[in-house]
């Protein structure tokens, strides 16, 4: 069934080309205006790309993560890409009156939006703060549908739509609880809500243990569960800056975006050589590096505050008088499975990408995609198997390796895909 979005009559006559536009005339499109979208619109506009760029700034920041979180990634790597100097996190800083941050300040998120904002407002004012509704495939163009009901064609698409459509919750667990009973961590901006609440959280890595912290201190009673047999922190970098650490330890374990050590350098900067792996490779790789576990400075507001039951899997839920009866077998065969009851289930399950997921593609159009694993194979410009359609952030992990999943990775791609967007504006499809 084709997908209803009301385009109109003038807009079909031009998809059939009734009034055929040059292609390298029509705007390319950003959807999502996130770090992913910001650095790609930011990268546009220096190619002098004519673009529309969509989306509430950070948004999915300040709804989809809780209040009070901070970020894992240190400060230098934590900065939206833009060709031109003056807009990292440390300019922000600047021009906002503090100090430089080092390795050893774990960045709030309230900043990390707030310097988003600026980003967007510096460099991003064309920004339209409008949702997409649908896109669909028009004769190689994009009928774009804004929740306005406003129509237009696009030369390209480039969804840097984010993490949230991805949002994993384990196939035995969907649809058994009732929703009042259970949320996905990416559900939640205040987590004080489940104040004086026994919440289980499912879960061994930065958000798990991040909610679980944030919980306890807001007056809840959090449970984490997980399969691993242990919970792992980071250790707290020894000196603020790179250059502080001493030579020999510099040339052991180099310093990169993704943390100290070789293999962590070869993802930060080897994004072009990681998409020649073979893709169970890769896709080896988006799930083990920098695998399951909290920040440093969440060790002390975890380990004997909160309950952990390691090496536990969920075997079934259920919802009974109002709560959640939770039956936990331990891994080793010999212990004895438990049944946990709690007020809410707090799914911090992780993310999973699936182009299927993303609605806002007509269904036709997500069927052209090709993809692996649910991801979409992309060429070295991001493009996807559909010409002039782009994905960026977590959706190109599987392709260009683990950094794609921070914002570290907003250099590497938007210089990329905008090359790319130029290249096909220039010469039409
Ligand atoms: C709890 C948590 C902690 C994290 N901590 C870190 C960290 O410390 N460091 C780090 O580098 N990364 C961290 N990440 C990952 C980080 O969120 C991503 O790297 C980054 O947000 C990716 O940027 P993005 O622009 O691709 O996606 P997003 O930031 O998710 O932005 C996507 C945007 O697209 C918008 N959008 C979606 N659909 C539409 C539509 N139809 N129309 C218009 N707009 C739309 C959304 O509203 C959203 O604002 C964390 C993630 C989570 C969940």
């Amino acid at each position: 069934m084709p997908m209803n979005t009301g385009f109109s009559t003038r807009h079909r006559a031009a998809r059939r080309g009734g009034t055929r536009r040059t292609p390298h005339r029509l705007p390319s499109v950003v959807i999502g205006a996130g770090p992913y979208g910001l650095a790609t619109a930011a990268w546009l506009s220096a190619a002098g790309t004519p673009r529309r760029v969509f989306g509430d700034p950070m948004e999915a920041w300040l709804t989809n993560m809780p209040s009070g979180m901070y970020l894992k990634s240190v400060p230098a790597a934590s900065s939206i890409s833009a060709p031109e100097s003056g807009y990292r996190l440390e300019d922000f800083r600047t021009a906002r009156g503090h100090g430089p941050a080092g390795d050893r300040y774990p960045v709030p998120v309230e900043e990390m939006i707030a310097y988003g904002q600026w980003f967007q407002e510096r460099r991003v004012p064309e920004l339209e703060r409008r949702r997409v509704r649908a896109v669909e495939h028009a004769d190689g163009r994009f009928a774009v549908t804004l929740d306005s009901g406003e129509e237009f064609l696009a030369a390209n698409v480039v969804m840097a739509t984010g993490q949230v459509p991805f949002a994993h919750v384990p196939p035995k667990l969907a649809g058994r609880l009732p929703g009042e009973l259970v949320s996905h961590t990416s559900e939640h901006s205040d987590l004080a809500r489940l104040s004086g609440q026994r919440i289980a959280v499912l879960g061994a890595g930065q958000s798990a243990l991040e909610s679980a912290a944030l919980l306890h201190e807001a007056g809840a009673f959090p449970t984490v569960i997980c399969r691993a047999d242990s919970v792992a922190f980071g250790s707290p970098p020894d000196t603020d800056r790179l250059s502080d650490r001493p030579r020999p330890v510099r040339i052991v374990k180099p310093g990169s975006p993704l943390g100290p050590g070789w293999s962590l350098l070869a993802c930060s900067y080897g994004g072009g050589a990681i998409r020649h792996l073979p893709q169970e490779a890769r896709m080896r790789l988006v799930r083990n590096v920098l695998g399951p576990s909290g920040g440093w400075w969440l060790r002390p507001r975890v380990d004997g505050r909160i309950p952990v039951l390691c090496g536990r899997r969920v075997r079934s839920a259920r919802a009974e008088d109002g709560t959640v009866l939770l039956e936990v077998e331990a891994r080793d065969a010999g212990m004895p499975t438990e049944v946990l009851r709690a007020d809410h289930l707090l799914l911090a399950t992780g993310y999973r990408v699936d182009v299927d997921r993303l609605g806002l593609l007509a269904p036709e159009l997500r069927r052209e995609v090709r993809t692996f694993h649910g991801a979409p194979r992309l060429s070295s410009g991001f493009e996807s198997s559909v010409p002039g359609l782009y994905f960026t952030g977590l959706a190109a992990a599987p392709t260009f390796g683990p950094v794609l999943r921070f914002v570290a990775g907003t250099g590497f791609a938007a210089r990329r895909a905008a090359a790319s967007v130029a290249a096909r504006n220039r010469t039409g499809p």
